[in-house]
C-alpha cells in the first residue's frame, strides 16, 4: 500500500499549537515516505463548532507550509456515506436502541455493557444508537507507543454510533473517512489511542481496511494539562509562522534547524526527522 496520510482537526477553534503538532507530524510521516497528505474537516458536531473555525484552519495550514495532496474532505457532506454504513451494521444486528442517559449510566462508571438498558424504551423522544460491542480483546501495533490492547467489551462497552440528535459518532465517521481518502497511515494525538480499537473494531464489521497508526506524544502545559483550544490555549498566529514552527519541530524532537520561510524550514526537517525516535509516552511539556 502507498502511503497517504492525513490530518483531520474538528473546527472546535482556530489552529493552536497541539493541532499544529499533530498536522506537522502526519505531514512530515508523510513526506518522509513519499506519500501524501491529505485534509480532512470534521465538521459533523454542529453543538461544539465554532463560527469559522474550519476556515481559520484551512487558511493557517498553508501558512506554515503544511499543504495538501486535494481539496479537503468536509465530514457534513458525507452524511449518505455515515447512513450506508450505519444500516449495514443495523441490517447485521450490529447496533441497538438505546435511551439510557449520561446520569442513569454515571453509576456503572459511565459506560454501557453487554447489550443491557438501565433506561425503558419511550417512543416520545429518539434514541441513541450503540454497537453490540463484541467480547473481543483488540490488538495492534502502534508504530510510536508500541503493542496495545483493549478488551473492547470491557474498556469501551456498546459505544455510541449515531447520537440521540441524529449526528454520526466521531468513531464511525472516521472509519468510513479514512476508508474512502485511502488512508493507509494515521498519525495523530495519543489522546485517541484508545479510540483506535473502537476504530479497528468498526473497521473488521464493515469490511473496511485498518490503516497503520502513529499516535504523537500530546502538547501538555507545565501542569501536564493538554495544551488544546477547549482547555483556553494558545491559538498559533498564522502571520507570524516561524516561531510556533520552530517549537513545534523542536517539540517533535528535531534541532534548532534554520530556514527563512516555513516551506525552507518544513524541508530541512522532513530530511532529519525520526519519528520512531520521539519519546514513547502520551505527553510531553511544550
Ligand atoms: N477530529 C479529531 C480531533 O480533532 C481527530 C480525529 C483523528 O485524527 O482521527 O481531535
Amino acid at each position: 500500500m502507498s502511503y497517504r496520510g492525513r490530518f483531520a482537526p474538528s473546527p472546535t477553534g482556530s489552529l493552536h499549537v497541539g493541532s499544529l503538532v499533530a498536522a506537522l507530524g502526519s505531514w512530515l510521516c508523510a513526506r518522509r515516505a513519499g506519500g501524501e497528505w491529505l485534509l480532512r474537516m470534521e465538521d459533523i458536531d454542529p453543538p461544539r463548532e465554532v463560527p469559522g473555525a474550519a476556515e481559520d484552519i484551512l487558511a493557517a495550514l498553508p501558512a506554515f507550509g503544511l499543504t495538501a495532496a486535494a481539496p479537503p474532505l468536509w465530514q457534513s457532506q458525507r452524511i449518505p456515506a455515515y447512513e450506508a454504513a450505519f444500516a449495514q451494521l443495523q441490517q447485521a444486528n450490529l447496533v441497538f436502541p438505546c435511551w439510557c442517559s449520561r446520569t442513569q449510566l454515571a453509576v456503572d462508571g459511565g459506560m454501557h455493557r453487554d447489550g443491557r438498558c438501565v433506561a425503558r424504551p419511550d417512543p416520545a423522544r429518539e434514541p441513541a444508537w450503540r454497537l453490540r460491542t463484541p467480547d473481543i480483546t483488540i490488538t495492534f501495533d502502534d508504530a510510536l507507543q508500541g503493542p496495545q490492547r483493549q478488551a473492547l467489551r470491557e474498556q469501551a462497552g456498546d459505544f455510541i454510533v449515531r447520537r440521540a440528535e441524529g449526528f454520526y459518532a466521531y468513531q464511525l465517521a472516521c472509519v468510513v473517512d479514512d476508508a474512502f481518502q485511502g488512508i493507509s497511515d494515521v498519525v495523530r494525538g495519543s489522546d485517541l489511542l484508545d479510540s483506535t480499537p473502537r476504530q479497528i473494531c468498526l473497521q473488521r464489521l464493515l469490511g473496511l481496511p485498518t490503516p497503520r497508526y502513529l499516535h504523537l506524544p500530546l502538547a501538555l502545559d507545565a501542569q501536564g494539562r493538554k495544551l488544546s483550544k477547549s482547555e483556553g490555549a494558545c491559538p498559533v498566529d498564522p502571520a507570524q509562522p516561524l516561531p510556533a514552527l520552530q517549537r513545534a519541530l523542536r517539540f517533535l524532537g528535531l534541532p534548532a534547524l534554520s530556514g527563512a520561510t516555513p516551506q525552507a524550514l518544513l524541508a530541512a526537517a522532513a530530511d532529519i526527522f525520526r519519528p520512531h525516535d520521539l519519546p514513547q509516552c502520551s505527553g510531553l511539556i511544550f
